[in-house]
């Protein structure tokens, strides 16, 4: 199976609500240029310094996604361009998201990352941190991000049950995010989760937006 074909056979499953981000992380530029010329536009990368290198050297309609922790020594590097961080699980790095972009004069679009896993390995704040940032004074004054939704990571398993429970914690987190006012910096519209082994379930419980690398590119 060709990139194109493993491309356009996930993207003809997906509904129509569903957004894909391609994660092309590790993955020489020829490899995502395959994707591209069939018709893929959104790029997901797990470190700064290589998702740079591929911008650089790919066309410039492409949507960057970093999905990847971020350090908040490197912002400044993705700045320019990037258009969605997925994974933003502190206060203080979202603070740092919004110093560079207004060095830009951009708006960061940025997902909150939701701890929802077993495994403690995995990154993302709790119900209560989520509060208490959208509730913080620093948070109402920053007006060069915009907080679109939520991400999360499933426990890597091979039991269902186990990452549906998950899944549908964080569309409940998500729901509830949705019911409070918009503002100018938070607009909750896209929930991430689901990756290769785990999209379709996560669409049944209310993904808006996966993220999948192997079932595209290969096994990394
Ligand atoms: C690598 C990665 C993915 C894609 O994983 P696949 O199993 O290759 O689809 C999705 N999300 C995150 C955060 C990742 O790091």
């Amino acid at each position: 199976m060709s990139i194109a074909s493993n491309l356009l056979q996930i993207k003809s499953s997906l509904p129509a609500h569903v957004t894909l981000v391609a994660v092309s992380k590790t993955k020489p530029v020829a490899d995502l240029m395959e994707a591209y010329n069939a018709g893929q536009r959104i790029f997901g990368e797990n470190k700064i310094q290589e998702m740079t290198e591929k911008w650089e050297q790919m066309p410039k309609d492409i949507e960057w996604h970093m999905i990847g922790h971020v350090q908040t020594n490197k912002v400044k590097y993705m700045a320019p361009y990037v258009s969605l961080v997925h994974g933003v699980d502190s206060q203080k790095l979202l603070a740092e998201i919004n110093k560079q972009a207004k060095k830009h004069n951009r708006v960061i679009n940025c997902l909150l990352q939701i701890h929802i896993a077993e495994e403690e390995t995995k990154f993302g704040m709790d119900q209560q941190e989520l509060e208490a940032l959208l509730q913080s004074e620093e948070f109402r004054q920053m007006e060069n991000i915009r907080v679109k939704g939520l991400m999360g990571m499933a426990t890597f398993t091979d039991d269902e049950a186990q990452i549906r429970k998950e899944f549908l914690y964080l569309k409940s987190i998500f729901d509830n995010l949705k019911l409070q006012p918009e503002t100018a910096n938070f607009k909750p519209v896209t929930l991430s989760m689901g990756m290769s082994g785990d999209y379709t379930i996560a669409i049944e419980c209310g993904s808006n937006m996966v993220r999948i690398g192997s079932s595209i590119f290969g096994s990394r």
